[in-house]
């Protein structure tokens, strides 16, 4: 039998309820006990991965280094473990239907009725151990999607069914479930979660601890009674209360002794306790920042709250870095305007101009980069943000009039941003952009240098569209300067304005490798000018 623990993440009530935060600060404290960990996401819907998903339905999609468009948990995954995911870290059904059906088409299933049990859920527990065989992993949590109880997650439920038999004593079920507090009887209530453990029994799992998300402390009787009702002792029945933040749960659960019964359950030899003083201290300095900045995010998905998770993540950990709170300030790009930019952005110490797909809201962007611009604001243009800093440029100094994208304008006659003559032969859509890490060489002797502190970077991208190098001498002597470089394919990768404070746009998207133990070297440099702008 292998020596990796494997842990199963189920939630159940309702979703919503932080189960990707939950397997993150597990991931967290086995960490920080020295184990060697790894999380992967099961989502039950239908799709390839979120890659084609607009962000209304699933909010930001994350992106590995190995070009993996995944559930935005795995920023979540990422961010506290500062660990990096793969593709093999989340799997949805469409992933598993296609390898199956795939299967079946070369006969290797050789006649058998395929079914989905076994065939589905061996493909399922497969995928599950793959990742032990990639590493040497002594845990591997697995964070099952979805709600107990939902038709699309059963095949999921009876893997883990099967694994627990096979897996015996190295695998742990943790359930996460809500303890609704009701107000009129001033009570929490315990039934939803009785139920909800009842409707894992049903599929024949039984959870060996409780994660009970709460917005009251759970009294030692409500403990006794889900422990009676779910068949678990007291001690396993652990509360995860509301917190201020989420970076706060990890040493709430540790508190609470998670880790403690994890190791108890899977047997796993451990008598050192999790060394948490650099997660400590960040958080002491998040919640006691010694100034604010404002920062505004411009986009078009602002009202969405997961939309922009891993910018608003980076900066958390740049603002930290900085001792400074950024109180980011979010503005939808399609009611921007000449008239109005004054008067909506006019405080700001930092301007961010987001990442995005889609003509809504171009000329709101545009706009919010002039005003940035002409007035010495720092600004930071990611990916889309730094192609409309280029378009920008090209339309008011370099005199290019009507300068675009041939994303949003394919009869421009200044084609400044393009796409790549490989990608024009593409007609799918999912996992056919220029995705994951590419190495970028950094200018010499330029600030970027200085800010990251190394002369070549690798940073990961999603996109199909790039500065088209026609316009590059043009550029250079207008003043907008590239200074990072992707060398085996010529592509410029970062531009810099020269003669103002900070204005850097990055044709990647840095926010995907900011973590609490790394901030983002580009956000914490960006979060010092605001600052510095600020105290001006
Ligand atoms: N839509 C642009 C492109 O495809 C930018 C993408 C992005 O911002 N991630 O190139």
């Amino acid at each position: 039998m292998s020596k990796t623990k494997y842990i199963f993440v189920t939630g159940g009530v309702t979703s919503s309820l932080g189960k990707g935060i939950i397997s993150s600060s597990i991931a967290k404290l086995l960490v920080a006990r020295g184990f060697s960990v790894t999380i992967q996401k099961l989502d039950p819907y239908i799709n390839i991965d979120p890659g084609t998903l607009n962000p209304y339905e699933h909010g930001e999609c994350f992106v590995t280094d190995d070009g993996a468009e995944t559930d935005l948990d795995l920023g979540h995954y990422e961010r506290f473990s500062n660990m990096p995911t793969s593709q093999a870290n989340n799997v949805t059904t469409g992933v598993i239907y296609q390898s199956v059906i795939t299967k079946e088409r070369k006969g290797e299933y050789l006649g058998e009725t395929v079914q989905v049990i076994p065939h589905i859920t061996d493909e399922i527990k497969y995928r599950i151990k793959l990742l032990a065989n990639r590493g040497n992993y002594d845990f591997i949590i697995t964070e099952i999607g979805g709600t107990v109880g939902d038709i699309e997650s059963l095949p999921f439920i009876e893997a883990v069914r099967q694994l627990r038999w096979e897996l015996g004593k190295n695998c742990v079920v943790v359930h996460l479930t809500l303890v609704p507090y009701l107000a009129a009887a001033g009570e929490l209530k315990t039934k939803p979660t009785q139920h909800s453990v009842k409707t894992l029994l049903e599929s024949g799992v039984q959870p060996d601890i409780i994660v009970c998300r709460t917005e009251k402390h759970l009294s030692e009787g409500i403990r006794n009674k889900i422990a009676l009702f779910c068949n678990v002792t007291p001690s396993c029945v652990i509360e995860c209360i509301d917190a201020d933040t989420i970076y706060d749960v990890p040493i709430l659960m540790h508190k609470e002794n998670l880790d403690l019964e994890i190791l108890k359950s899977t047997q796993m030899p451990c008598d050192k306790e999790p060394d948490l003083r650099d997660w400590e201290k960040f958080i002491y300095t998040l919640k006691h920042p010694s100034g604010e900045v404002s920062i505004g995010l411009i986009g078009k998905y602002v009202e969405l709250k997961d939309a922009y998770k891993s910018i608003t993540e980076s900066f958390i950990h740049a603002g930290t870095a900085n001792e400074v709170r950024v109180k980011l300030q979010t503005f939808h790009s399609e009611f921007i305007n000449d008239s109005n930019v004054k008067e909506k952005l006019g405080n700001l110490d930092g301007i961010l101009v987001a990442p995005g797909f889609g003509e809504r809201g171009i000329e709101g962007k545009i706009t919010a980069i002039r005003f940035a611009r002409e007035h010495k604001i720092p600004f930071f243009g990611i990916c889309l943000g730094m192609q409309c800093a280029v378009i920008e440029f090209g339309r008011n100094i370099l005199g290019l009039k009507g300068a675009h994208s041939t994303e949003f304008d394919k009869s421009t006659h200044y084609p400044v941003i393009d796409m790549m003559e490989m990608q024009k032969k593409i007609s799918g859509l999912g996992g056919t952009m220029r995705l994951g890490a590419y190495p970028c060489r950094l200018s010499p002797g330029s600030r970027l240098v200085e800010i990251y502190q190394a002369e070549t970077i690798s940073e990961r991208h999603r996109h199909r569209y790039e500065f088209n190098n026609e316009y590059l001498e043009l550029y250079r002597n207008g003043g907008m300067i590239p200074v990072g470089l992707n060398e085996k394919d010529n592509l410029i990768e970062i531009i810099e304005l020269k003669g103002h404070p900070w204005f850097i746009g990055v044709q990647f998207l840095p926010e995907f490798k900011s973590t609490v133990a790394h901030p983002h070297p580009l956000f914490v440099s960006f979060v010092k000018a605001a600052k510095e702008n600020h105290n001006k």
